[in-house]
């Protein structure tokens, strides 16, 4: 077994190293070495293959111990497909329109609209038209797409970025909404990331995640052939999980609710049958879009100027 190639890390919430093996594939990911796992990374494999999830102890994160490092993943990322290819665009748009509605929901549309990893910029046009913020900060590592995320800002002021790490030229405390949708558990140290982010929230501003939960029904209908058990993600939340983790960094006022993906009927049909191997191309099916609960989570917090109050005591008190 080779595993020195990759990263050996504690448990990314709270630092602890003592956690319980939890689901893990067939062949473990940190059995096998970088180069063979390429294949599968790139979803080129039918085989499922995953690093280890664990169960930190004392915070009860579900984590991979063993990861790729972070210039495996910058080498991993840089060939990799746009997501979602398979899901027509329409139910897309769709499934990121009801994520915005849920922010909007909360108000304060103003100040500046911050989007970590905003793809093509569905919840951006949204934004844009319905809200009344004063600069775009995108942060898109997908440079192909730049293009139609800038049109999606509608000409309003806009700076777009391929690196997902600095946000240090977004003034502090400008921005009204922050938005990460199917990236928090894609991340290394979520909480250099949440701390930059809750920098730059201005008093009252709010940040909306989109991720899976590893708690879901879903999760455990399916075991370990669950999606998002899979080579991207070193961490996978629950409601309690990532509660925590924004209440560690300076977030308030937190509320998480399932979330709905929106897929045309048409189309899961035509999913379902292919999967159990009938052709049905030649049926005429509605081409309506229905919302199916599908072990998403939507989380939204604050920049709660108490919570903010209370992080930088503990700092202080470390010091
Ligand atoms: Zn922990």
């Amino acid at each position: 077994m080779k595993t020195s190639e990759f990263l050996h890390r504690a448990c990314p919430m709270c630092g602890a190293t003592d956690a319980r093996e939890e689901v893990h594939s067939r062949r473990r990911a940190e059995g096998i070495t970088l180069e063979s796992l390429r294949p599968y990374w790139s979803g080129l494999f039918k085989e499922k293959l995953f690093f280890s999830y664990h169960r930190c102890a004392a915070c009860g994160l579900l984590y991979n111990p063993v990861f790729f490092g972070p210039g495996q993943l910058a080498d991993l990322y840089s060939d990799m497909a746009p997501n979602m290819d398979l899901v027509p665009s329409a139910a897309i748009a769709a499934t990121q329109r009801g994520y915005f509605q849920a922010a909007a929901r909360r108000g304060g549309l103003a100040g500046g609209y911050l989007e970590v990893g905003p793809d093509i910029g569905h919840i951006v046009s949204a934004a844009a038209a319905q809200g009344a913020f004063d600069h775009f900060w995108l942060f898109e590592p997908n440079r192909a797409i730049h293009d139609p995320l800038r049109a999606a800002t509608g000409g309003r002021p806009a700076t777009l970025s391929a690196d997902m790490d600095d946000f240090s030229a977004v003034p502090d405390g400008s921005v009204g909404l922050a938005v990460m949708v199917h990236v928090l558990d894609h991340l290394l140290d979520p909480r250099a990331t949440l701390a930059q982010i809750r920098a730059k929230l201005r008093p009252g501003g709010t940040l909306m995640i989109v991720t899976h939960d590893e708690s879901s029904l879903l999760r455990r209908l399916m075991g370990e052939r669950w999606p998002p058990f899979c080579l991207q993600h070193p961490e996978l939340y629950n409601p309690a999980t990532i509660r925590s983790l924004l209440t560690r960094t300076g977030f308030g006022a937190i509320a998480v609710e399932r979330s709905r993906n929106h897929f045309p009927i048409d189309f899961l049909a035509r999913q379902t049958a292919w999967s159990i191997g009938l052709k049905v191309d030649r049926v005429p099916l509605p081409s309506v879009s229905i919302g199916l609960r599908l072990g998403n989570m939507l989380t939204l917090a604050s920049a709660s100027p108490q919570a903010a109050e209370r992080v930088t005591r503990r700092l202080e008190s470390v010091r």
